[in-house]
């Protein structure tokens, strides 16, 4: 493949946002600087592409923000880059500012919507995994899964406080889309009484038996958790059908919803997110395009971005072993 000369480098942060999107954004600007690249925001994902809400960075934008969670550049759901005429919009907005390369830091949609614009125009283009469920192949880990598990234990161990004091059966819910990653985390990190998680089915009666089982045994808190993409219904659902055979419990339900997206990147996130930034330019300087750079077995890889949103990164069967061995 020709490896083409990078001069301006635009940088987006698109889908969800997640804990390390601006220690990502950030370490892709520096090392931009280091080899002399002109680096730009474009704000609002796909959609500033497309206004061409699109800004030269300096170093000032860039001052503190690796410890902040969001994303400055914001992050947006654009419909109309799923459209030819609004891609077209796009590059023509980037061809206007010169801008030659594409950093995109988000999910699986989001890179696929850059793998479709590489395959359009042209334009080089590389992904950071930014995603707090995990769902990406081609890296061990996205960037905002580690602080996502670390928020949602931290508020599973408050729950626990009052679920001990009043003898109470909680029902927590976690993110994590279709993927039960967070889930199987969080809930062997915090000693769940079970997890339930979209990628395995468990029937309502099991569930019941498990929890009549660890009453009979003196357990004295009871948190289930349940991934929200569950197939048995979200964390409401599930304990509205256990409470008809369970009725001495009193039983309670914690949705954590959009708390799990926010705060300060972990340490594990902010080193994550800095390798890729950088590898991120480096790969393009290396003519790595339509690929995402992520760390499999602690060494950074560029896997091909067709490759990587392949949906069949699966929780490890060992994880779900240790859980139930864990949670009798
Ligand atoms: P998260 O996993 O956090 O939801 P995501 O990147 O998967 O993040 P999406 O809403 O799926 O989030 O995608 C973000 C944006 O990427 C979309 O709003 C759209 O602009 C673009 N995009 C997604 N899929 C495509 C596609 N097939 N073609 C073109 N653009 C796409």
């Amino acid at each position: 493949m020709e490896i083409k000369t990078i001069k301006k480098i635009g940088v987006l942060t698109s889908g969800g946002d997640s804990p390390g999107m601006n220690a990502a954004i950030r370490a892709a600007v520096r090392a931009g600087f280091y080899y002399d690249i002109e680096m730009f925001g474009i704000y609002r994902g796909y959609e500033g592409m497309i206004s061409n809400d699109i800004e030269k960075l300096d170093s000032g934008h860039i001052g503190h923000i690796l410890e902040r969670g969001g994303t400055f550049l914001k992050s947006a759901r654009s419909d109309e880059f799923r459209t030819k005429e609004g891609r077209q919009k796009a590059f023509d907005n980037l061809k206007s500012h010169g801008i030659d390369a594409l950093i995109v830091i988000g999910g699986d949609g989001s890179l696929t919507g850059a793998h479709l614009f590489y395959k359009e125009h042209g334009i080089p283009a590389i992904g950071l995994p930014g995603t707090i469920d995990n769902d990406l192949s081609g890296t061990d880990l996205t960037i905002g899964f580690d602080t996502a598990c670390n928020t949602a234990i931290e508020a599973i161990d408050k729950i626990r406080d009052t679920a001990t004091s009043h003898d109470r059966l909680f029902f927590v819910e976690v993110m994590g889309r279709d993927a039960g990653f967070i889930a199987i985390n969080a809930g062997i990190g915090s000693a769940a009484a079970a997890i339930l998680i979209p990628e395995k089915k468990m029937q309502i009666e099991d569930l019941v038996e498990k929890l009549k089982a660890r009453r009979k045994r003196k357990k004295t808190s009871n948190i289930v958790i349940v991934a929200e993409g569950g197939k048995s219904g979200g964390a409401a659902e599930i304990a509205r059908k256990v409470q008809k055979f369970l009725p001495y419990y009193d039983t309670k339900v914690t949705i954590l919803g959009h708390l799990q997206r926010g705060g300060a990147p972990s340490s594990y996130d902010r080193l994550l997110a800095s390798k890729l930034g950088v590898m991120a330019v480096e790969g393009l300087l290396a003519g790595k395009y339509d690929v995402m750079t992520g760390i499999i077995n602690n060494k950074v890889v560029y896997t091909p971005i067709k490759r990587a949103i392949v949906d069949d990164k699966a929780v490890d069967e060992d994880d779900f072993r240790i859980a139930k061995i864990l949670s009798t």
